[in-house]
């Protein structure tokens, strides 16, 4: 019996990845605090005694997934009082608060089968998704049965996956034997440590990398509108990394997973529920403990700054441009800026930086009191260092006095470029498009007008 029952979400629905919306999510934990403790009382001795009541009787309660397309969860109950009426199955990320709640579609009676696919597809969950799910049992009396909760790993099964855990890390590969998981493993180590002096933080979270021997066999565990250049990618919320490295490839193992566990660990740190972290220092710190540079991340940087190129910092602080050339400028600048703060003001700044933004402090605000320059000056400053760097003035028109009301709706996007252009990217040119536009457009409506009025006058003579 395969459900068609529509989803209700019980408080947000799964998957919600970005910071902001995980946020929100969180402050909504916080208020239903007492109801969610009430709720646990009423699971822990509710269920006790519907069970002591022993009216319904579980057979079957499984679940199967099938990676990369679904999750089929299965359930088969039976009642020796009233008839079974309803049937709803609650299911999430184990890592975050909220679980979505279906109603799963049965035939009422004394044993009812219950079936419920969650389309993978169109629900993404990455590789490595700890969830937790259990079922609602409803009978015509009005006795209601919960199960505990049951976890599953959505795996990739496509692969054989090897895997070794060390300092809270688990790392999972397939193809390149013992000595790359040791490489792998060893890397992430040297990785953690370095982040501990550089922002102080630690992993807090249990963190997992899968990383898959080609970006082809990456492709499926993505979702399937992701971008095509992405080489890795970061979940902090449930602490999972993937990526693509060959066997046998270190430069790739010590560029990619400095990067993304650096992320990680940056996002377990400042967790707060107002988020306010800005793109270009996470992605700065990120390529900045890579072991291995993104080749042509000077040269680029270079160009752009003697053609007047540069983005604003400002601009930077909400996401990135989905453009591969734009993208790739923007991990450079921000590379460059968070180089400029350690080499000019230490680590000590990277610390205080990162604890001020764990208590959600205003970017603008953050930088005057740990660097003693705002947004605007620490772009000027930076772009002194850089060639041309006369002919390259940082614009100050759009940057405001404070953050913008709404910098707690922009969610980090870490390696998911955001997708919204940026107001830099607006070209000249397309004023003058406005222009020729208008001035079509009155031609056509003067030529039409004429056209009417000819052929009034035509019409009066025909009938005069
Ligand atoms: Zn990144």
């Amino acid at each position: 019996m395969i459900s068609r029952g529509s989803n209700r979400v019980i408080q947000g629905a799964l998957p919600c990845y970005p910071a902001a919306v995980s946020e929100r999510l969180f402050m909504n934990s916080l208020r239903l605090f007492p109801v969610i403790s009430l709720l646990f009382l009423n699971l822990l001795f509710g269920t006790a005694m519907v069970y002591a009541q022993n009216t319904i009787t579980i057979i079957e309660n499984a679940a199967q997934s099938d990676f990369p397309n679904n999750i089929t969860f299965l359930l088969e109950a039976e009642s020796d009082a009233a008839p079974i009426t309803q049937v709803k199955l609650l299911y999430g990320a184990a890592r975050q608060e909220t679980l979505t709640e279906v109603h799963v579609e049965i035939t009422p009676g004394q044993r009812v089968q219950a079936q419920h696919k969650l389309d993978t597809q169109v629900t993404y969950l990455p590789p490595g998704t700890d969830l937790v799910y259990r079922w609602l049992i409803h009978d015509e009396d009005g006795t209601t049965l919960e199960t505990s909760a049951q976890d599953l790993v959505y795996h990739d099964q496509r692969f054989t996956w090897q895997e070794q855990t060390a300092r809270s890390v688990t790392v999972f590969w397939y193809q390149g034997g013992a000595d790359f998981g040791d490489t792998l493993m060893q890397t992430a180590i040297r990785t953690i440590d370095r982040l501990q002096d550089e922002i102080g933080a630690d992993v807090k979270d249990p963190i997992k990398i899968y990383i898959y021997a080609s970006n082809r066999d990456m492709r499926p565990a993505l979702q399937s509108n992701e971008v095509e250049w992405v080489g890795g990618q970061a979940w902090p919320d449930l602490g999972l990394i993937v990526g693509a490295i060959e066997s046998g490839n270190t430069d790739e193992i010590q560029r990619l997973i400095p990067h993304e566990l650096s992320h990680q660990v940056l996002h377990q740190a400042v967790d707060n529920p107002y988020g306010g972290l800005p793109v270009w220092f996470d992605e700065g710190l990120a390529v900045y403990n890579q072991e291995i540079a993104d080749p042509g991340f000077t040269e680029l940087l270079d160009a752009a700054a003697s053609e007047g190129r540069l983005i604003p910092l400002e601009a930077l602080s909400s996401g990135f441009p989905a453009d591969p050339d734009q993208a790739a400028l923007s991990y450079a600048q921000s590379h460059s800026i968070v180089d400029y703060i350690i080499t000019t003001y230490g680590e000590t700044a990277l610390r205080e930086l990162t604890v001020a933004f764990s208590q959600a402090t205003p970017v603008e605000q953050a930088l005057s009191e740990t660097l003693g320059i705002g947004v605007d000056d620490l772009d000027a400053a930076w772009r002194e260092t850089l060639p041309g760097a006369r002919a390259n003035v940082a614009p100050r028109a759009p940057t405001p006095a404070v953050a913008p009301a709404n910098r707690f709706n922009n969610a980090p996007a870490l390696n998911q470029p955001g997708g919204l252009p940026l107001q830099w990217e607006s070209p000249g040119w397309a004023s003058l498009t406005l222009a020729a536009f208008c001035c079509v457009g009155l031609v056509a409506v003067a030529g039409l007008t004429l056209l009417v009025a000819l052929r009034l006058i035509g019409v009066d003579k025909r009938t005069s």
